[in-house]
């Protein structure tokens, strides 16, 4: 049987914000402790997968952290993922080139005529 303990804030129900462990206390008792909600991790933008390298926190939390425990050194960084920047940027390069591409064609087409 697990010991009947009371609430120590004066929420009486079982909410998500009203969540308990329980510990002993020094003096040997058992006592409620009121635990903190836990921190969705970010999550890439575009293809939703959490991103590697960054706290789960509270927002609140990450007010207190510094801005290099939120985000990593790259183009996108803490808020695309690796995978999605890749793409990206050869998404860019291939449409450039071919831009380029038709230049060229259009160019050589002038020159026939
Ligand atoms: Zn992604």
């Amino acid at each position: 049987m697990g010991a009947r303990l009371a609430y120590r804030r004066r929420n009486p129900y079982n909410t998500r914000s009203n969540k308990v462990r329980i510990v002993k206390t020094p003096g040997g008792k058992l006592q409620y402790q009121h635990t903190k909600k836990k921190g969705s991790p970010p999550k890439c933008g575009d293809c939703g997968t959490k991103l590697p390298g960054i706290p789960a926190l509270r927002p609140r939390e990450y007010a207190k952290i510094s801005k290099p425990k939120k985000t990593v050194q790259r183009a996108y960084g803490g808020s695309r993922c690796s995978n999605c920047v890749k793409d990206r940027v050869v998404r860019a390069f291939l449409i450039e080139e071919q831009k380029i591409v038709k230049k060229v064609l259009k160019e050589n087409l002038a020159k026939k005529r």
